[in-house]
């Protein structure tokens, strides 16, 4: 599987940590050349460690920075003289806030990140993706993109809106031949999930409400990511792929 990925270059935001992480690890494997950015560069160190390839170059880039966004891409193009897959990983993991409490830096904190950082960064890709030569973009949205959840009602509007803006997107650029498809991870083992941040009673409970009886890890987010971008899945343009163990409603 993915063989089709061997000396592509993808970049990924948010690869300092959890399924950015893992996705740049698994790509590494595959033969990709990795621009891997995050908020910041020097938290890049120990993923760019982990990667099996020397094809690497580390940037900081907050996504919610439309023009830190252009240069990194256009620097990332220049460096490898081309650009094939996006992974826009960079997000934020929600906080539960009753409505009334929702602190407004919060709100626009999310929103700037979460969806404005997936725009910026998509916009500053566009220029640089060859038309009809298998590029593509992997957007992440989750499981509360799918359905809602009490006190988490930014976070779904964030995740939500990155399924609808994907599914735009892969209308207007599947007639250049560019791909464009979107994760839903549900409860994933990452630093920032909110069901590990909140101990070990809501992980138990999290994992009695996922039906194979476990949180998910990064690695298996990044091997759908990666078959995404492979020539495998490329009749596959909007879809929007559940990988969540197993979950009810
Ligand atoms: P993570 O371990 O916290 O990794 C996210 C990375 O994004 C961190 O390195 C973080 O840096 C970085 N980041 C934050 N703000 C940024 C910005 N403005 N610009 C660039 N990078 C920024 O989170 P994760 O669990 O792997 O989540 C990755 C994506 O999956 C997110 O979009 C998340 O919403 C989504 N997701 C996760 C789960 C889950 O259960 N884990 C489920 C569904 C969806 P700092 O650490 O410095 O903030």
């Amino acid at each position: 599987m993915s063989s089709s990925l061997n000396g592509k270059v993808v970049l990924i935001t948010g690869a300092a940590s959890g399924i950015g992480r893992a996705t740049a690890i698994k790509l590494s494997k595959l033969g990709c050349a990795l621009a891997l950015t995050d908020i910041v560069e020097t938290d890049l160190g120990e993923t760019a460690e982990s990667c099996h390839t020397e094809k690497i170059i580390t940037a900081a880039l907050d996504v919610s920075n439309a023009d830190q966004s252009e240069l990194v891409l256009k620097e990332t193009v220049e460096y490898f003289g081309r650009l094939d897959h996006i992974f826009n990983c960079a997000g934020i993991n929600p906080t539960p806030y009753p409505l009334l409490d929702l602190p407004e830096g919060y709100f626009d904190k999310l929103v700037a990140v979460n969806l404005k950082g997936t725009y910026n960064v998509t916009k500053a890709a566009l220029p640089h993706l060859k038309e009809h030569a298998g590029c593509s973009f992997v957007n992440v949205s989750s499981i509360l993109g799918l359905k809602p959840s009490k006190l988490q009602a930014t976070y779904c509007a964030t995740k939500y809106a990155i399924i609808g803006f994907s599914k735009s997107m892969a209308l207007e650029l599947g007639e250049r031949g560019i791909r464009v498809n979107v994760v839903a991870p549900g409860f994933i083992q990452t630093p920032t999930n909110a069901s590990v941040v909140a101990g070990p009673d809501f992980v138990k409970s999290a994992e009695q409400s996922v039906s194979l009886g476990r949180l998910g890890t990064a690695a298996e987010i990044a091997d759908v990511v990666a078959f995404l971008m492979s020539d495998e899945a490329k009749y596959m343009n909007g879809s929007v792929v559940e990988i969540n163990g197993g979950l009810a409603n």
